[in-house]
């Protein structure tokens, strides 16, 4: 063992020794962060035609004390690779749902306003889901029609009945449920309609370059035209500019999100930013 362990390692450039090195140490920091909850949730504001708020989407941050602030784009996946996954999903339930029922008490919560969670395939398709969802909203006190779960086209792939019996019985606690990034994964549009879904996101790869791509503009015509006949609402993300607003408010998309609404912040960023007190 210990001869082919030498022949195996030989093939190795040092570069790649340096990158593997570094990838054992970025596992032996997310282990530690996942075991101490050293994360913390930033919350962007999604809001109407009226440029009214109607929610926040909850975006994970990570700040290693080496490395600083690390990308969700960058740790997600290898979580997702080394099985920290549902630690951390379960996590980012209790945070965004503690959170909600905090603001709730204070007033800082309209009831009207979803909370959304980014959940994981792997997460999702755990026997454990469902419970440790209803778990969560019985620990806060928090109403499901605050909760709005964000879960991916390829989600579904995997196992078709599993996925849509779980997502009824998610529907059938109040929760709402959206399909993410919308037009990047591999769902067919026949599947749509037989989905309980409320929401779609579009990508923000489309509503990027909607004022110059006429195809990124046909595509995000299409997919409002196809959600409005199947009664399924769309939010746009990544909306940068005014520009970007008006031209989905031309296309009578219902909801946005993007830096031109704000960026993502902190807990009480966020309610200083995007909550305006309104006399009770
Ligand atoms: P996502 O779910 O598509 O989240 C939207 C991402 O776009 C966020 O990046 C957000 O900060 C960014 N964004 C928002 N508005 C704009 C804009 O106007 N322009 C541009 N260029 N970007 C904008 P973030 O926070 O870095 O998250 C990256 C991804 O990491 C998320 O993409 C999601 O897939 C994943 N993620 C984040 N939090 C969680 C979580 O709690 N659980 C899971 N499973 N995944 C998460
Ligand atoms: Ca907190
Ligand atoms: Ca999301
Ligand atoms: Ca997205």
């Amino acid at each position: 063992a210990k001869e082919s362990g030498r022949n195996t390692y030989a093939m190795y450039r040092p570069e790649m020794q340096a990158a593997s090195d570094a990838r054992l140490e970025m596992e032996k920091a997310l282990h530690h962060a996942t075991e101490n909850k050293l994360f913390e949730l930033y919350y962007q504001p999604q809001n109407n035609a009226e440029g009214e708020l109607i929610g926040a989407e909850a975006l994970l941050r990570w700040r290693d004390a080496d490395k600083g602030f690390i990308s969700p784009a960058e740790f997600i996946p290898l979580a997702e690779e080394i099985g920290l996954i549902v630690d951390i999903g379960t996590w980012v339930l209790d945070e965004a749902l503690s959170q909600v029922a905090t603001w709730l008490e204070q007033g800082k919560w309209q009831p009207s306003w979803r909370m959304s969670i980014n959940v994981s395939p792997i997460q999702f398709q755990q026997a454990s889901f469902l419970p440790t969802l209803k778990a969560q909203l019985e620990k806060h006190h928090v109403p499901a029609s605050c909760v709005d779960l964000e879960i991916t086209e390829n989600t579904l792939l995997n196992d078709w009945a599993t996925s849509l019996t779980k997502m009824q019985a998610i529907k059938d606690l109040g929760v709402y449920l959206s399909i993410d990034d919308f037009g990047t994964g591999y769902s067919s549009l026949k599947y749509l309609k037989s989905l309980p879904i409320d929401r779609l996101k579009i990508d923000q790869s489309f509503v990027r370059d909607l004022l110059t791509d006429h195809s990124d503009e046909a595509i995000v015509h299409a997919v409002i035209a196809m959600a409005k006949a199947l009664k399924i609402n769309v939010l746009a993300e990544g909306v940068e500019t005014l520009p970007h607003f008006d031209r989905l408010k031309e296309c009578e998309c219902f909801f946005y999100q993007g830096y031109y609404f704000g960026r993502p912040a902190p807990a009480d960023q966020f309610i200083a930013s995007f909550v305006h007190d309104s006399p009770d």
